[in-house]
């Protein structure tokens, strides 16, 4: 049987900001494959029979490159077949973590897979400065940015809004006005949404939907959160049966091969 990979948020780096799920999956875990940033602090928690492997690039070589490590989390899944094998990310595996990278592998891969979310970088900064991200009488956005992107843009054209994700929180329960006021800053009606209801909770919900569709959607349930932009394009159902015609049958052992093994193809 086929393994599961478990996609996990490290935290910022003190254990005792892991989550309780995070801790438990690393203490399950027969394979952890972890980032540099990942302190030794939390990695020894694993079972001392674990394979710990830092595919991190500041190990003192030159790191594995981004197709070797989707390889191996698909190597061990089909091929070893380990059962419990946890990528540890630092912060939010989800925030600029190529995370789109590795789930487009393990779905091409057909391997089952779960992310578990981390306290993410920007929260530990402002806890550790002690300001909030988002005070209502100064700030009423958050946008993520990177300093440094994959198309090496300057900032300034980064926070494009049609190359910006929006967290919006609060977003009803006039979905119709949020959407005129997404339209007005520059978006658009076919601009794809994630709407999560309840995440991370027993009755978590998740509404895939364009800006049109969402502003005449009902009952939507509170509390629920935004995700805006093109990035909630790319959910499994949507590419599942894309991805899946690209699926090679053929598997190749990347510890033991000069080339790199056949999956992932690049998109
Ligand atoms: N997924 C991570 C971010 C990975 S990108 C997260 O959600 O936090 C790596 C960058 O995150 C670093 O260059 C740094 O800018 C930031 N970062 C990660 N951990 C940090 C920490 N403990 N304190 C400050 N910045 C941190």
């Amino acid at each position: 049987m086929s393994g599961k990979v478990y996609i996990v948020g490290a935290g910022p780096g003190a254990a005792d900001l892991l989550t309780l799920r995070a801790a438990k999956l690393l203490r399950a875990a027969q394979v952890v494959l972890h980032d540099d940033l990942v302190p030794q602090e939390i990695l020894d928690i694993c079972p001392a029979a674990a394979q710990v492997i830092n595919v991190g690039k500041r190990c003192g070589q030159r790191g594995r490159s981004q197709e070797q490590i989707n390889a191996l989390m698909v190597w061990h899944a089909r091929e070893i077949q380990s059962q419990t094998i946890v990528r540890l990310k630092s912060g939010d595996p989800a925030v600029f973590g190529r995370l789109g990278e590795e789930l487009d592998a393990l779905r091409r891969a057909g391997v089952e897979y779960e992310i578990v979310p981390g306290v993410t970088a920007a929260s530990a900064a402002a806890a550790a400065a002690r300001i909030t991200l988002t005070d209502r009488r100064a700030a009423s956005a958050l946008v993520v940015v990177t300093g440094h992107n994959s198309r090496n843009e300057s900032l300034s054209k980064t926070v494009e809004p049609a190359r910006s994700t929006y967290a919006l929180y609060m977003p009803g329960p006039d979905y119709s006005q949020t959407v005129q006021g997404l339209l007005d800053s520059g978006q658009e009606l076919a601009t794809p949404c994630a709407v999560v209801s309840n995440a991370g909770r027993a009755n978590e919900e998740v509404r895939y939907l364009t800006l049109g569709e969402l502003a005449s959607a009902k009952g939507i349930p509170a509390p629920a959160v935004m995700i805006v932009g093109e990035v909630a394009a790319e959910h499994p159902a949507r590419r599942h049966e894309d991805l899946l015609s690209e699926i090679s049958s053929e598997t190749r052992d990347p510890y033991h091969h000069d080339r790199l093994p056949i999956y992932p193809a690049p998109l």
